[in-house]
This record gives structure tokens, sequence and C-alpha cells, in this order.
């Protein structure tokens, strides 16, 4: 195991200059994992500078994109080749089921070959200045970016991050979360040595409030891109304002899943689990509210209820493993509480709602996969993201008022629709105030389709061509192809400004 996990400054490994360290620990056993350096503003300064310089002398941004790009292949080739070990580090840290963390992983050597492409494929444009002007609009890097990461999916929400970042040539520095920051910390290592130059990608490890604070408030940055909270969301977004520097922001949801009376009821339920359960409830796009046309609603919990209680609980590296623990006691905690609030306001809790039994989840942080009937916007429940494996179910009456019950919140995400009617689909998608909405699916993601949100859900967007021109800004050039050179405090009486 690794310990301690050192910073990483301009290509080398190194301690915080303090000495200071965290501890991560399993979260399925409460062990003691390994410590990492806690980075502190001289940490911060470094690294910045770091980034700065390999900026300035243009060792990435000055390469050409099809360059940029073959080492972004060669990365994603030497990720492919390591995503068990990667997998297994992240279950271990994260307590996310190892056949969920494999599955996911297969596919992140895609964002890497998706954004090298993008940049091969990037052009500017030629707007018709007009007269004896040639104006070319190019799009050129930002600078030095400082990506702050959850714990959640760290090295996909790393990743999206990254792979965009360095394809449009920046440097950045990582702040990975206190609770994951391993794997992060190995892509770090594995981009090198694919070929991407000493000091471009450098990072930190250490608490939000002190490492992520000072990273986010320093003053040598050209852009913040942040996953996570959205209280933190706009904190970070504030030092961006301060700064003046642009952001983007990936933060909290409550994605409702709408379950209309047409649908073949077990196809439907099997989505709602798919939605409410994947990493034990902790994603940003976690089918939190589950809406059902009244006609089938009785028959859709039932079986909702029925199939939820038989999730396998466990020790999430054993592969028959469906639901892990929650990432840390404080996360359980936090989730158990909203429970609580929920039956005291009045609500039922249907399956689950409690610490399970048995000496083997006696040391991790595991909770019961639950459903709640009877919330009200009166009740928290209904409004706030619990963020893990708890869902509400809540009867609508028509498409109206299903499209009503969805936008009644603070988070603009995501969303599922599921219906056999298309018209009824495409209706219910244009009114929902929302960023991603999948018809007949759920959390399907890829690195070409924006990923981002509306309101509570923060601003900007991952993955696609948006993400891509987020980090870069346009350089309008515009040449005098006139025979002589303007003259505007000559002797012609007859001023022209164009
Ligand atoms: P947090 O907001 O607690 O943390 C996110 C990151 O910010 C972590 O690296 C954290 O460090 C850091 N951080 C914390 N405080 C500060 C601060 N004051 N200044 C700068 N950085 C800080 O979120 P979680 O890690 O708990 O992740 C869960 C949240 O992320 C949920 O709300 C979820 O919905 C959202 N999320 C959104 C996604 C999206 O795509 N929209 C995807 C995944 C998650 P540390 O962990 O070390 O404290």
């Amino acid at each position: 195991m690794i310990d301690p996990l050192l910073l990483h400054i301009d290509g080398k490994q190194v301690p915080a200059a303090d000495g200071e360290t965290v501890a991560v620990e399993n979260p399925a056993t409460g062990e003691h994992l390994y410590d990492v350096a806690h980075a502190g503003a001289a940490d911060v300064d470094a690294a910045v500078a770091a980034a700065r310089a390999a900026f300035e002398d243009r060792r990435w941004s000055g390469m050409r994109p099809r360059d940029r790009a073959r080492i972004l292949n060669r990365a994603a080739a030497l990720l492919a080749e390591r995503i068990d070990e990667f997998a297994r580090l992240e279950t271990l840290q994260i307590g996310r089921p190892l056949r969920e963390m494999r599955a996911q992983m297969r596919r992140l050597p895609e964002w890497l070959e998706y954004f090298g492409a993008v940049a091969q494929s990037a052009e500017g444009t030629v707007p018709e200045f007009g007269g004896d002007h040639l104006n070319v609009v190019r799009r050129v890097p930002l600078g030095v970016a400082g990506l702050i990461t959850p714990w959640n999916h760290p090295l996909l929400i790393t990743m999206k991050k990254l792979s965009a970042a360095l394809a449009a040539g920046n440097s950045v520095v990582v702040k990975p979360s206190e609770l994951g920051p391993a794997v992060p910390a190995a892509l770090v290592l594995l981009l090198e040595e694919a070929g991407v130059p000493a000091g471009v990608v450098n990072l930190l490890t250490g608490l939000g409030a002190t490492t992520g604070r000072l990273l986010s408030e320093h003053r040598g940055l050209d852009k913040l891109d942040i996953t996570g909270g959205t209280e933190t969301g706009r904190t970070v977004a504030a030092s961006a304002g301060r700064s003046l520097i642009p952001v983007t922001a990936e933060l909290g949801g409550k994605a409702p899943v709408i379950v209309f009376d047409d649908v073949d009821v077990a196809d439907a339920v099997a989505g709602a689990l798919f939605a409410a359960f994947i990493a034990t409830g902790q994603t940003c796009v976690q089918g939190a509210r589950v809406l059902v046309a009244e006609d089938v609603y009785d028959e859709v919990v039932d079986r909702l209820v029925n199939r939820t209680r038989r999730l396998r609980i466990g020790d999430p590296l054993d592969p028959e493993t469906q639901i892990g623990p929650l990432v840390s006691g404080p996360q359980r905690d936090r989730v158990a509480a909203a429970v609580d609030r929920a039956r005291e306001q009045g609500a039922s809790v249907l399956c689950g709602g409690r610490v399970p039994d048995g000496v083997r989840f006696a040391d991790g942080f595991f909770y019961e996969p639950t459903v709640v009937a009877g919330v009200t916007p009166a009740h928290d429940l209904w409004y706030d993201e619990v963020f893990g494996p708890v869902t509400l179910v809540r009867p609508f009456r028509d498409e109206a008022d299903a499209v009503a019950q969805a936008n009644d919140c603070p988070f603009g995400l995501a969303g599922s629709v599921w219906t056999r009617d298309v018209g009824r689909a495409l209706r219910v998608a244009d009114r929902l105030d929302i960023g991603i909405v999948w018809v007949n699916d759920h959390h399907r993601i890829d690195p070409a389709s924006p990923w981002g949100g509306s309101k509570d859900s923060g601003i900007g967007s991952e993955n696609g061509w948006d993400a891509y021109r987020g980090y870069t800004r346009t350089q309008s050039l515009i040449v005098n192809t006139g025979a002589g050179s303007p003259d505007w405090f000559g002797s012609s009486a007859d001023l022209r400004y164009s």
C-alpha cells in the first residue's frame, strides 16, 4: 500500500513543505489505508508556479495538437492495461463495489482518446470583417487551471476535467478529495509516463477546507473547475469571481425518474433500481425521486420495494456485492439523519432505513437501500440532496403534473423519462428544466455528450465540444490587408472608423 501518498509538483513526488499528512481509511472496514500529504500554502504556490512555468515555456501548450493527441492516446492505452489495479484501489478507498468500478473504469480511456481527437479537429473562424481587413478568430488555451474533484467517482471526474484541459494545451493543478486521492495521483504519474512533460500536471492532496480553499483562492489561476456539493461550488465560484476567471461547477442533483403507465413495469422498476442505487446512491444524478403514474403506482412500488430488499449488501471487493458502504462515517450519519427526519415529518419508510445487522457490517459505514413514500413538498426529503441509497416514490396524475413535480426542485442536473410513447417522451423532455434527460435509461454518459445542469446544479459543462471550448478563449486576429497603413491624425477630414 502507498504510504504516505506524496504531492506531485513539477514532475517530482514531494511531501508537504510542513510535513503534514491526512489519513485515508477503508470505508468497508474502518481500517487505516494510507496517509496522504496535506498541502499547505507553500505547496499550493509551488504547484501553481510549476504549472505556470510549464505553460509559459510552451512545452505542452506549444506542441502541435496531433502530438498532444498522440501522448493522450498513449496514456489511454496505459490506462487500459491498469484498469484492474486502479479499480481495486478505488474500491478500497471509496467502497464502491468492484464490479461497478471495473465497468466504469473500462470506459475511461475513451475520454483521453476523444479529447485528443477534438484537439486535432478544432478550427477557428474567419468572420466577414470586410474592407481591407482579414479577421481570424483562433482558440487558444487559457493557461493554468485548478481542478477540484470529489470522492464519489475519483478517477472518472478527474479524467473528464483533465482530458479536456490537457487536450486544449493548458497546465493544471489537481486537488482530489481527501477521501479518494490515490487513483487520481496514480493517473498523474501515468500521464507523465505517456509523455506529458513534467510541470504540466501537478497534484495537491489534502483537505478541502485548507488545500482546496487555498487553491481556489490562488490568484495564479486562469480557470477553476469544480465538481462537488452546491455550497462548495458557490464558495469556489465566488473565488473565481474575485479573480475574474471562468468557472465550471458541476454540483448537486436530485434526479427524477418519471414512470408513465404505458411502460413494461418490470423494465421500469429495473431502471429505477439502477437509477437509485448504483454507487450506493452516491452520484449526482442518482434517481432520488421516482415519480409514477397513478394507474401503475402500486404495482411499481411493490416491485421496487421487493427488488430493493433483495440487493446484496457487503464487502465491495466481493464480485457478488451490489451495494457497498457509504464513503465515510459522517456521510453514513448524514444519510441516516435524512431518513430519520423524513420519518419524524410523517413519511413512511417502505424498506431499508437502517444500518444492516451483522458482524460483517460492524466496522464499515453501511446503510440499507431505502425507499420512502408519503413525501410531499412539506418534507425536507422532497428538496434536499441525500447523496446515499435513499429514494422516494410519489404518484402523479398526468403529464403536466409529472413535469411540475419534477421541476419543483432546486437542482436541475438530470432525470429520466420511462414511456413507450415517443411524442410524450419528447414533450416531457422539452419541459424539464434539467441538463441531461434520458429516455428509458439513466446514468448513461459519453465523452462526446455534454454533462452539466441548471439552477443549483451548477454552471458550465463537462464532456463534448463545450468542455473543450471551456478550456480555451478566443483570440481575434485582425490583419490590415490594405496597401497603406491608417493615418488617423493625418490631414484628411474624412475619418472612417471601420
Ligand atoms: P464537496 O463539495 O465536499 O467536495 C468537493 C471537492 O471540493 C473536494 O475535493 C473537496 O475536498 C473540495 N472542497 C471542500 N471544501 C472546499 C473549499 N472550501 N474550497 C475548495 N475546495 C473545497 O463534495 P463531495 O466530495 O462530498 O461530493 C459530493 C457532492 O458532489 C454532491 O453534492 C454531488 O451531487 C456532487 N457531485 C456532482 C457531480 C456533477 O457532475 N454535477 C458529480 C459528482 C458529484 P475534500 O473532499 O478533501 O473536503
